[in-house]
C-alpha cells in the first residue's frame, strides 16, 4: 500500500467505534435524552463483526489458527456473516452449519461470501447426529486447526463488547449515560457491554430485552429455566430457549418482553421518524423503551443509551415487506403502499 494513500489496509480496520445518535423525534416527548449506538455502521452490518474479530484474534494469538486453517459455527444470521467476511479478509475457510428454516436469501448471502454451508434439518433434536449443532461438532473434530465459535457458550462474546462497546459508549456518553437498554439474544452484548459501564459507575441501570416465547426473563427472575415460556416467535436474534452461558444475568437489572407485532411496527416507526433504516431487534428495542417509559422508569435527567443491532436491509421480505406484514396477521392498516404511484 502506498503510504501517501490515505486507505485503510482492510475491512476489519472499520469494526466498532460505531456512532451514538441523538434520537430526536421518535422519544420526543419521552423524559430525558435518548441515544441510539448505530451497530449497522459497522462493515458487515451489525455488532457480529465485534465478536468475529475478536474471538478469530484470540484464537490466532493462542496459535490455533494458520493461514488456511478453518471457522465453524452454527448460524444463517449476522454472526454467519461477519464470520465469512473476517474469514475472507484473514484468509481462513468457514463452514456454517445452517437450519433448513434458513432463507434461501440468506444462504446465499453466506455462499457469496465463500462459507461453506451445511444446511441440517430443522426438525431433529439438538443431540441428533443431523442436528446443526451436532454436524458442527463433528466438522470441528475433523477439521485439524479449526476453531468452534459456539457464540452461546463461549465467553470471549461478551469479552469483545467488554473490551469495546462499553467503553466506547463510556468515552461517547461523556460518563453521562444512566441506563442501558439492549437486546438479549447469546447475551454478549449487554453483558459485556454492562461489565465495563458499571465498574465506571456502579449506578447505570441495564435494562434487557426479551420475547414472548423466550426464557430469559423468567429465568433472571427464578433462577430457573420454564419450559412453558417457550413458543414460536418471528424477532430473530433476541431470547432463546435455552440458558446462554455468553450471558452474565447478575448484570442485569430488569428484563421486558416485547411482541413480534410491536416491534415490527416499532422498527417501522424508527425509519419514518429519525430516517434510520433499523433492523427488527432495533424496533424491539425500541418497543422495550417506550414499555419501560410507560412503566415510570426514566425521569427527565435521563441519558438513555439503546443498541441498534443490525440494519434493515437484511428484513426486506419480512418486517418491510408489507405482505408480510398481512400474513402474520399484523395487517391494521398499513401505510407506506400509497405512497407508490404507478405512472402509465
Ligand atoms: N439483534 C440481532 C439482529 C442479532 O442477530 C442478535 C444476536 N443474536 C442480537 C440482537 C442480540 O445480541 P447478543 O447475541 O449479543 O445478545
Amino acid at each position: 500500500m502506498d503510504p501517501k494513500i490515505q486507505a485503510h489496509a482492510n475491512l476489519l480496520d472499520l469494526i466498532g467505534n460505531t456512532p451514538l445518535v441523538h434520537l430526536g423525534n421518535i422519544a420526543a416527548d419521552y423524559p430525558g435524552e435518548y441515544y441510539a449506538k448505530l451497530e449497522s455502521f459497522n462493515p458487515g452490518h451489525s455488532a457480529k463483526d465485534r465478536i468475529a474479530a475478536y474471538i478469530i484474534e484470540a484464537a490466532e494469538k493462542k496459535g490455533i489458527l494458520k493461514p488456511g486453517s478453518t471457522i465453524i459455527e452454527t448460524t444463517s444470521g449476522n454472526t454467519g456473516f461477519s464470520l465469512a467476511m473476517v474469514s475472507i479478509i484473514k484468509g481462513y475457510n468457514c463452514i456454517l452449519a445452517v437450519s433448513s428454516k434458513s432463507s434461501k436469501d440468506k444462504i446465499d448471502m453466506l455462499r457469496t461470501m465463500g462459507a461453506r454451508v451445511y444446511v441440517c434439518p430443522a426438525h431433529v433434536s439438538a443431540d441428533d447426529p443431523r442436528s446443526y449443532y451436532e454436524v458442527a461438532k463433528r466438522l470441528h473434530r475433523e477439521t485439524p486447526d479449526s476453531v468452534y465459535i459456539n457464540q452461546y457458550f463461549n465467553a470471549l462474546n461478551s469479552e469483545a463488547h467488554y473490551a469495546t462497546t462499553g467503553p466506547e459508549i463510556w468515552k461517547q456518553t461523556g460518563g453521562q449515560i444512566t441506563h442501558l437498554v439492549a437486546c438479549s439474544g447469546t447475551g454478549g452484548t449487554i453483558s459485556g457491554t454492562a461489565r465495563f459501564l458499571k465498574e465506571q459507575n456502579p449506578d447505570i441501570q441495564v435494562l434487557g430485552v426479551d420475547a414472548y416465547g423466550s426464557v430469559l426473563k423468567k429465568y433472571h427472575e427464578t433462577g430457573e429455566l420454564d419450559r412453558d415460556e417457550i413458543y414460536p416467535y418471528r424477532i430473530e436474534g433476541l431470547g432463546k430457549n435455552l440458558i446462554p452461558e455468553a450471558t452474565d444475568f447478575n448484570l442485569i437489572d430488569k428484563f421486558i418482553k416485547v411482541t413480534d407485532e410491536a416491534s415490527a411496527r416499532m422498527a417501522r416507526e424508527i425509519c419514518k421518524t429519525e430516517g434510520i433504516f433499523a433492523g427488527y431487534t432495533s424496533g424491539a428495542v425500541m418497543q422495550a423503551v417506550k414499555q419501560y417509559k410507560e412503566a415510570g422508569t426514566f425521569n427527565p435527567d435521563s441519558r438513555v443509551v439503546v443498541i441498534f443491532p443490525d440494519h434493515g436491509s437484511r428484513y426486506m421480505s419480512k418486517i418491510y415487506s408489507d405482505q408480510w406484514m398481512q400474513d402474520q396477521g399484523f395487517d391494521e392498516a398499513l401505510e407506506g403502499e400509497e405512497k407508490v404511484e404507478q405512472v402509465e
